[in-house]
């Protein structure tokens, strides 16, 4: 068969070589241990939580070398293409702090030299590999219709046999170039398929960064390399667009394994270096006591747009991804209190072969560790970012008053040992609901073993004592008094030396008070809350309780 002739009989419009493509795209200078890596989503309309972990990791993987990392839009499948699905990838990533070097680096933006990084857009540079492919006799162009390979697939299934294109079942192999020619000039459609080289009787092995030593059968199917309308597969693309990028190392998930075979082969095949392979275990879940993979179908949280809706700080949920691909985050975290994330040192031979478990209730306590490490001011920032999109409510009350609330976001935000009761912003208006009227609502709850009767003497004698200029230490110092005068303890070591000698202590008299001013058993600091509050809405409050009480 003469190849070149097939060549230019399939690919009459491409004249360049994959050497022209070569010099446009040169060799990167990288240093010794430096990466390239890439983020490959398609734009399918959702970020998935596992997507956000997987362009995470390879970005630590780039970044921590020194390296560059690519967003690339593999957008060849258009069935399943989304109209903003590029904006809404961008919005997740570049949402959550994730720095991107190369290929679609902001909305509507690309940048880098090995452009373009959409493969909508590369129709060419795939063809002219393709065409290369033929020359070398490597690929052949597949006539046969959707019914011929249904009924290859039925014997197949029948016989038990490897399902796909191979052997006695690769028809088209065997063309004459006198038939492929008669049938183009017919009109008839192809897809170009893989000459595979691959045996049966042989093994493919690789290192997986991740997952260690894997070994497979050799890829014995001539897979499609492209369709009939010329796009690629997602397995050539794959090939030819990490090979001119530069790409080092692919990360991506591991239902990926599977087709490793397959493009080693293709690498072999164009005489190329494949590039180093770590494949992620998928984010799982436990569910009725087993295990299961995160599901977008049944977890609000596999959708990224989740933490943002909900208000989870993003570094916080970025911290929490970190803690989930390495457990020694946790250690760095405790050892460098302040220190950005960026500053850990992401190792892949650490990461779960399995999969990690996703937890909410640890990302929560993770969020609250972060929120109690920012400034008051940030949360107050940060929080009406957050209120502003999904509780307008709470935005017109939090900035009616800016310094009211940064004070109140203030309360017990002392640096040795934080209150941590927000781990997301959903959760401010709860948090702080007795700080505005309008959230408050006002009931008294009973204090536990304390009569209504010493509970309302307490409060109509604090009305008198009540000094809103007061200090902390001054403060609980009239608490003490106020305790004695209606026969509680002033210590609770008294107390809990002869608890029936007491009704109470000098807990439950602020206790007391606390309930009546916030609604609750539990706050911030009592004193720092009556102050901001101010005189009259405290006392306004007291008197509320008491007619509560009867
Ligand atoms: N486009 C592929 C996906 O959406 C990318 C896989 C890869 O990273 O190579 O899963």
């Amino acid at each position: 068969m003469d190849y070149n002739k097939l060549s230019e009989l399939l690919f009459p419009h491409i004249t360049k070589t994959p050497a022209d493509y070569e010099a446009i795209y040169p060799k990167r200078n990288l240093a010794e241990d430096e990466k390239v890596t890439r983020f490959a989503p398609s734009p399918t309309g959702f970020l998935h939580i596992g997507g956000l972990f997987a362009a995470l990791i390879s970005e630590r993987i780039a970044h921590q070398s020194g390296g560059k990392f690519i967003l690339r839009i593999e957008d060849t499948d258009k069935k399943r293409e989304v109209d903003d699905g590029v904006t809404k990838i961008l919005e997740g990533l570049l949402g959550f702090g994730v720095k991107i070097d190369e290929g679609f680096v902001d909305f509507d933006k690309q940048d880098g030299s090995y452009g373009p990084y959409m493969q909508s857009q590369r129709a060419e540079i795939y063809q002219t590999f393709a065409k290369a492919l033929v020359k070398e006799g490597k690929a052949y162009p597949c006539f046969c219709s959707e019914e011929d390979l249904s009924a290859t697939r039925e014997i197949q299934e029948k016989e038990k046999l490897l399902p796909g294109y191979w052997g006695k079942f690769a028809k088209c192999r065997e063309l004459s170039l006198e038939e492929i020619e008669a049938k183009i000039n017919a009109g008839e459609k192809f897809v170009l398929r893989l000459k595979s080289c691959g045996s049966e009787e042989r093994k493919v092995s690789f290192k997986d960064g991740i997952k260690g030593k894997i070994e497979m059968p050799e890829n014995i199917v001539d897979v499609v390399v492209l369709k009939s309308d010329g796009i690629p597969t997602y397995h050539f693309a794959h090939v030819v667009d990490d090979y001119l990028m530069g790409t080092t190392n692919v990360i991506r998930g591991d239902e990926w394994i599977s087709s490793i075979p397959i493009h080693l082969q293709m690498f072999y095949m164009m005489g190329i270096k494949p590039p180093k392979y770590a494949h992620i275990a998928p984010i799982m879940k436990e569910d009725e006591g087993g295990k299961r993979k995160i599901s977008k179908r049944k977890d609000p949280e596999a959708a990224v747009t989740y933490y943002d809706e909900e208000g989870y700080p993003t570094d916080g949920v970025i911290e929490y991804l970190l803690n989930l691909a390495n457990y020694t985050f946790e250690d760095f975290r405790k050892a460098n209190k302040t220190a950005h994330w960026s500053e850990f040192k992401l190792e892949m031979n650490k990461m779960s072969t399995s999969g990690g478990l996703f937890d909410l209730v640890k990302l929560n306590d993770v969020c609250k560790n972060k929120v109690a490490s920012y400034t008051a001011e940030k949360v107050y920032q940060l929080a009406i970012g957050w209120a502003e999109k999904y509780d307008k409510e709470l935005y017109a009350l939090l900035t009616r008053d800016k310094d009211f609330s940064v004070a109140m976001f203030n309360f017990d935000r002392n640096p040795d040992k934080p209150r941590k009761d927000i781990g997301k912003w959903s959760e401010v208006r709860d948090a702080f609901s007795f700080m505005f009227d309008e959230t408050f609502d006002g009931k008294y709850a009973e204090v536990e073993n304390i009569s209504k009767e010493d509970a309302k003497k307490i409060l109509e004698l604090y009305k008198d004592m009540y000094d809103e200029k007061a200090e902390n230490n001054e403060w609980f110092e009239t608490m003490k008094d106020l305790a004695e005068k209606v026969g509680f303890a002033r210590e609770v070591k008294e107390y809990k030396k002869n608890p029936e000698s007491y009704p109470g202590h000098v807990g439950d008299v602020s206790n007391i008070i606390r309930v009546a001013v916030t609604g609750r058993t539990k706050s911030p600091d009592l004193c720092s809350i009556m102050k901001l509050l101010g005189r009259e809405k405290v006392l306004d409050r007291i008197d509320r309780a008491i007619n509560a009480l009867g």
